[in-house]
């Protein structure tokens, strides 16, 4: 639809200038709009996503509320410094943190079940690694966690599953119900005043050095200041940053009346990852098995989820009977570096993307550090 094309009404009434605009309703642009409306009750905060319900990673993910288990934080420190580590480490602490106390653990439906790490015979050298580095790992995540959060597993006997040998467990990792979170932050935005269009692209964002014009798929909106957050996606709007879309495949299985734990559980340094939903078991990953599906919009190829069914057949439930009753895809969003990508790239354009597989746990904290940030530029 052309500019001309927008009545009088949608212009004054909808497309009047906002102070602060929000690119993308997932958990990043919303907690920055609860936070900037919290700030400035005073300010138009106006959030817009192109999707009905917004189709990021925040309506799709897997519900782990995780921070990081033994091999993923060893892997991060062979190309990250330690510092970098915490700092990131710290993000995610921070970011689980924020979300509960913002939404509320009741609204959230978190569990703190903790977490297992499982290796199985062929993963032997890394679990002994991980082993042996435990009380290096446990005294640089005490002073994030406030207690040591890794021991070895006691018992991985009462799960019944098939061909682990071994588990790691951090006390300190949860669930969360996802769309629980996805719906509590919308219902919170909108009910502080915070307002959100769906179903409305933005085409192209210029900045004036004063104020930003953006250009959408009806009509334009004058801004103060443009927040940025569309993780994957970001590259259609601002084509230099390091980010892009990464899949992940997810199965939902029908209730299995047997299950009777509840717990989150990742493997193969968190590239595939189960737990239960409430009798079911939810499974996802396997992004690593096709690396050029993984950045693209083709069809699932067969055998990501084949690995998915095979894992959840002969190792997670052998001898049960249960459907498959959903499965769905969702895109990440990763670069070439593993740190979050927090800047300015233009005057008044504050960027917040780069979630990576842990954007539940990040993604308050990074919310409110770009809401700072366009804050002090207002
Ligand atoms: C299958 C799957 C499982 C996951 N599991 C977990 C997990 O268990 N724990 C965890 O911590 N993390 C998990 N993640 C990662 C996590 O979901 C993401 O990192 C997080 O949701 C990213 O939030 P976001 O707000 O940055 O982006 P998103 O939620 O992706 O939101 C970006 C929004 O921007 C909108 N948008 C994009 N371009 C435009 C445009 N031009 N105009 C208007 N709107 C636009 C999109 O429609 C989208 O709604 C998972 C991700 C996937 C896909």
């Amino acid at each position: 639809m052309n500019r001309k094309e927008i009545s009088f009404w949608e212009q004054s009434a909808f497309l009047k200038p906002a102070d602060f605009l929000v690119i993308g309703s997932g958990i990043v642009g919303l907690s920055a709009a609860i936070d900037l409306k919290t700030q400035r009750p005073g300010n138009r905060i106006v959030v817009v996503d192109r999707d009905a319900l917004g189709f990021g990673g925040t309506t799709r993910n897997a519900g782990f509320a995780c921070f990081g288990s033994p091999s993923e934080v060893l892997s991060d420190l062979q190309s990250m410094t330690e510092n970098e580590v915490l700092e990131l480490l710290t993000m995610r602490w921070e970011g689980l943190r924020l979300l509960r106390k913002n939404i509320g653990d009741n609204e959230l439906g978190y569990s703190p079940c903790g977490s297992i790490e499982l290796f199985t015979s062929q993963d032997q050298e890394v679990y002994e690694n991980c082993m042996h580095q435990l009380p290096y790992l446990n005294e640089l995540l005490k002073p994030i966690t406030g207690t040591p959060p890794f021991r070895a597993t006691a018992n991985l006997d009462t799960f019944n599953f098939q061909g682990f040998k071994a588990g790691i467990d951090n006390t300190q990792e949860g669930s969360i119900d996802t769309g629980k979170m996805a719906y509590s932050l919308r219902a919170k935005a909108l009910r502080i005043g915070v307002e959100i269009f769906n179903g409305i692209e933005v085409k192209s964002i210029n900045s004036h050095g004063t104020n930003c014009t953006v250009e959408l798929q009806y009509g334009e909106l004058k801004a103060n200041q443009v927040l940025v957050c569309t993780n994957g996606f970001t590259k259609q709007l601002l084509p230099k940053t390091d980010v892009q879309p990464a899949r992940n495949k997810v199965l939902l299985t029908s209730e299995i009346p047997t299950l009777n734990w509840d717990k989150t559980f990742h493997f193969n340094e968190g590239y595939f990852y189960f737990r239960n939903v409430g009798k079911r078991i939810l499974i996802g990953g396997g992004r690593h098995l096709d690396e050029t599906w993984e950045t693209s919009t083709a069809a699932v190829p067969p055998n990501v989820t084949e690995a998915l069914q095979n894992l959840l057949s002969d190792k997670i439930l052998p001898n049960t009977h249960y459907d498959i009753d959903f499965e769905w895809t969702g895109y990440l969003g990763i670069g070439r570096q593993r740190k979050i990508e927090l800047s300015s790239p233009l005057p008044n354009v504050h960027l917040a993307v780069r979630m990576g597989g842990m954007g539940v746990a990040i993604g308050s904290y990074v919310g409110q550090q770009v809401a700072q940030s366009a804050l002090d530029h207002f």
